[in-house]
């Protein structure tokens, strides 16, 4: 199982307080820019796509879909001796893909194109990481 990865704490800047702070409260805030309405990734107030300034911060909705995952047997740093775990770009219903870990299930279960859903790590600081977990309805 790998409900006991280590969960250190972000870096975080100017441009990323917002959506720290909003993981505390159990919500994933995208930024979506407001002169050209792209979705922000990853969190920064400064759209790729037009360099505006101006973003909304708006939850996401918490569901997603396993786009690629690896099994990590032997991790670094915080996540040395943390393995198996999974590794996985999830992209978001809303069109983000995270660099993320899959949690909560056997690591060799999970397959690209696996529907998840969002779960929070608390960490020690303030910011939770956000997880996904399998979706309940496979
Ligand atoms: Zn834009």
């Amino acid at each position: 199982m790998s409900g006991n990865l280590p969960s250190p704490i972000p870096l975080m800047d100017e441009g990323t307080t917002a959506f720290w702070q909003a993981t505390t409260q159990g919500k994933l805030l995208l930024p979506i820019c407001r002169s050209c309405g792209s979705v922000i990734w990853y969190p920064r107030a400064l759209c790729h796509d037009c360099s505006s300034t101006e973003v909304d911060w708006v939850p996401a909705g918490g569901l997603g879909t396993v786009y690629s995952c690896t099994v990590v047997g032997r991790g670094e740093g915080a996540y040395k001796d943390a393995g198996p775990y999974v590794l996985a770009y999830v992209e978001l219903a809303e069109g983000p893909r995270m660099l993320t870990n899959v949690v909560d299930c056997d690591p060799r279960s999970v397959r690209i194109g696996d529907q998840v859903a969002l779960v929070f790590a608390q960490t020690e600081g303030y910011a939770a990481l956000p997880r996904f977990r399998p979706a309940v309805s496979q």
